[in-house]
């Protein structure tokens, strides 16, 4: 099993964004995270049986945390969870917010893996995003997490961004994989409802500075693939590239169908076929946090996915990865053959050159990852 730890607080909000997240006092947050290790030991007793293969702490930003509250989170897990030796640790950081007493309490609480949101090496786009850090800001953090120890890094960055061109976008990924984190995500921006960059471009009306149009968008995708793979990264999932031997576990986790436990505000766990997620109001979660049948009274949309639900989600989720989905792993876990259920779909798709098949595997083709979601879409069940 997995866990992901939530941390709502940010310095402020960027303009893009619609995670769950928000600025707070340190009042707040420590209420927050008191609550939240009552969270932790509450949810222990119903999960005994799983052994915890890795931890995320994602936000937010984690790192606007004090250092001993992540240390405190952290030694609850591993006083209440069986948590494996070798478990993946990763922290999300958010450059501007750290210092070197924080890593060495990441140190002392067992993190071994930092991810560190970038999303531009260019002044000007991370401005326009809201970021509250620059270029140099990160730089810095970069290097204080390399020399705190820290040997398996991830730098998450942004690609079709407004006003960005495709020199722009290839002048960070250089200036990235030249510093040679272990591990690089490089998603598409999209717009999000609720959110500033909605109201400026959700419209569809011309708005400054513009977004790339759809072909620039996908340039930079295949920009992305061709410099990161000069550089020694492989593409093992749509939007993530990794040095070899370090592929994110946990996301892969995820991206398998292995069991995750959300905890924290707003946090969305699927256990044993069973989905649901966690009170998402701040304020009434800290208000829940003292009932006596607090964690359970904050579980919502509890829903028991039906094997035709299960099957629907390997698919969409195990094609994201580079490697695809097996036939042999799809009977195993349902007893049936995946050519009975998806054998139409499977040709059709390789026809369209959208699907390769190297029996018992499928995988998305380069032309199938450019119409991924048209192909995910094809393999929803009646
Ligand atoms: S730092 Fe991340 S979570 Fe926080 S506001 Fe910006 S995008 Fe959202």
């Amino acid at each position: 099993m997995e866990l992901y730890i939530h941390i709502p607080f940010c310095e402020r909000k960027c303009a893009y964004c619609d995670f769950l997240s928000m600025p707070a006092t340190l009042q707040i947050q420590r209420a927050y995270v008191e609550k939240l290790i009552d969270e932790i030991i509450g949810e222990s007793g119903g999960v005994r049986a799983y052994e915890v293969t890795s931890i995320f702490i994602g936000g937010g930003t984690p790192s606007i945390l004090p250092g001993e509250y992540i240390l405190g989170i952290l030694q609850a897990a591993g006083d209440y969870f069986d948590i494996r030796k070798d478990a993946e640790v990763t922290i999300e950081i958010n450059p501007g917010t750290l210092d070197e007493h924080k890593l060495e309490c990441y140190r002392e609480a067992g993190i071994n893996r930092i991810s560190l949101g970038l999303q531009s090496a260019d002044d000007w786009e991370l401005k326009v995003l809201g970021r509250i850090h620059t270029y140099d800001d990160f730089l810095k953090s970069y290097q204080q997490v390399r020399l705190a120890g820290f040997s398996n890094v991830n730098v998450d960055l942004m690609s079709a961004l407004p006003g960005q061109t495709l020199s722009s976008w290839e002048k960070t990924l250089k200036k990235v994989t030249m510093l040679r984190p272990e591990h690089i995500s490089a998603y598409s921006l999209i717009i999000e409802e609720g959110t500033p960059f909605y109201e400026r471009y959700g419209t569809g009306e011309k708005a400054f500075p513009p977004l790339p149009d759809e072909d620039t968008e996908r340039e930079m995708y295949h920009m992305t693939k061709t410099i990161l793979e000069e550089h020694g990264y492989h593409r093992y999932e749509i939007s993530n590239y990794a040095r070899k031997g370090f592929d994110c576990r946990h996301n892969t986790g995820y991206w398998t169908g292995v069991d995750y436990l959300g905890l924290g505000i707003g946090a969305a766990s699927c256990i044993s076929g069973f989905r649901f997620k966690k009170e998402g109001n701040l304020n009434t979660y800290l208000e829940m946090a003292s009932r006596k049948d607090f964690p359970s009274c904050i579980y919502q949309d509890i829903q028991k996915l039906s094997v035709r639900e299960q099957m629907e989600e390997f698919m969409f989720l195990g094609l994201r990865l580079t490697e695809g989905v097996s036939g042999a792993e799809f009977h195993q876990r349902f007893g049936q053959n995946m050519w009975n259920i998806y054998g139409n779909v499977i040709e059709d798709m390789k026809q369209q050159g959208l699907l390769r098949v190297e029996y018992p595997i499928v995988a998305l083709t380069e032309k199938g990852t450019d119409l991924s979601n048209y192909v995910m879409s094809h393999f929803l069940l009646d």
